[in-house]
């Protein structure tokens, strides 16, 4: 099994770079300093330290002793990316990037934001390096979540309103796309996820690995053996594609979570790889949720952070190819675990990786006991908190 992509960016049919001319050349410098540097001792040395002593790593691989009880089936592991600064898994990634924008020498990063996590992981790293940052917000998606838009202007960021389309995390993008084409020689462009054009979709991918590779060798340490089952919340598939990675050449089933929101079969919902069709979206080959023209069609998830229309191309590969499985979860399914959870480990869950131990239910009475499941906890759901209680 060769990992992918090959040298164009493609995972077989899928990914590439679908962008205009002027971004070719930024496209290219990215992929020739992160081939120097994904090598380079002291890079990956200084990147360490920053995870380390800045952002808190290694997260703890918990063993859920009683979720375990309660659901009277497989081992429950939890991969603590809650416990990460800033509350989730997005921060690997943000310092990561913004790492290389200092060796590219450019001093300003731009980012689009959703729910706003993705701006705080972008505004917070910049700030660490002393980095202009400007995130792109649907003014919609402003409204939605003040609190985070505050939070990056505590950062020192400053957040653009985007007026056009939904005004929502599609439209941001677009806009991001853009102010990148004009200023591409000082800019770095700071993608959230595995998404995007090459090389986006791999250096996320490796900078979420730090996930999987620290899992792998907890498990080992507390098991003596590799787990039978990985479990993770697919939005654009950063945490998921983390997790499971180092995992990818070991027998160890990937299984990866969609929303449904309000049902599969409402179009409410935000399941690209169960129930969308490939195409192009934001610069690369993917499944996405399109109409019959191929126009995006709108999301829906009660998680932010899952109401995205496309998918990472490794994703997409994977589901082909048969590697991984893709299920889905419900609005009401998630917000139950995200009690369940809260009330039997004392954890409350975000509602993103809520998804994912929804997923438990399912899965984990279904396999025996001598089975181990690991979940990743992608992060805390103290965001979520205003959400789940006007659900009550
Ligand atoms: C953003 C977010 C996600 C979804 O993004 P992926 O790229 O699919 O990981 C999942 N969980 C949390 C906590 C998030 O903030």
């Amino acid at each position: 099994m060769k990992i992918l992509p090959d040298s164009r960016g493609y995972f077989n049919e899928f990914g590439g770079k679908y962008v205009p001319e002027t971004l070719m050349f930024a496209l290219d410098e990215l992929i020739e300093i992160y081939n120097k540097l994904k090598h380079d001792r002291e890079f990956k040395k200084e990147l360490y330290y920053y995870l380390k002593q800045y952002a808190g790593r290694p997260t703890p691989l918990y063993f859920a002793r009683e979720l375990t009880k309660k659901l009277g089936g497989a081992r429950i592991y939890l991969k603590r990316e809650d416990l990460c600064h800033t509350g989730a898994h997005k921060i690997n990634n943000a310092i990561g990037q913004a790492l290389l924008a200092k060796k590219l020498k450019k001093g300003r990063i731009i980012a689009e934001t959703g729910a706003g996590q993705h701006g705080v992981a972008a505004a917070t790293a910049a700030a660490l390096f002393g980095m202009k940052c400007e995130v792109y917000m649907g003014r919609e998606d402003m409204k939605r979540q003040a609190l985070n838009v505050y939070r990056m202007k505590l950062l020192g960021a400053s957040v653009i309103p985007v007026d056009s389309g939904t005004r929502t995390l599609k439209d941001a993008i677009n806009e991001t796309i853009r102010d990148w084409v004009a200023n591409v020689k000082t800019t770095h462009y700071l993608l959230g996820s595995c998404v995007g054009p090459h090389p986006y979709p791999s250096i996320v991918r490796d900078f979420q690995s730090v996930i999987g590779r620290e899992a792998r060798e907890q498990v080992l340490k507390a098991e003596g053996r590799l787990p039978d089952y990985l479990l993770a919340c697919v939005g654009g598939g950063s945490n998921a594609i983390g997790l499971f990675h180092p995992f990818y050449k070991d027998k160890v089933k990937f299984i990866g979570v969609e929303a449904a929101g309000r049902g599969l079969k409402t179009g409410m919902h935000s399941a690209p790889l169960n129930i969308g069709s490939v195409g192009i979206l934001h610069g690369t080959r993917s499944y996405l949720m399109q109409d019959s023209n191929g126009q995006v069609r709108e999301t829906h998830s009660v998680s932010a952070g899952l109401d995205y229309p496309g998918v990472g191309p490794e994703h997409s590969y994977y589901k082909n190819t048969g590697r991984a499985e893709y299920v889905t979860a419900t609005d009401r399914e998630a917000l139950a675990a995200f009690h369940t959870l809260s009330e039997t480990e004392g954890i409350i869950p975000a509602l993103e990786p809520a998804h994912a131990l929804a997923y438990l239910n399912t899965l984990a009475k279904k396999t025996g006991k001598n089975k181990i499941i690991i979940v990743c906890l992608s992060g805390r759901g103290d965001k979520d908190l205003d959400i789940v209680r006007k659900k009550k």
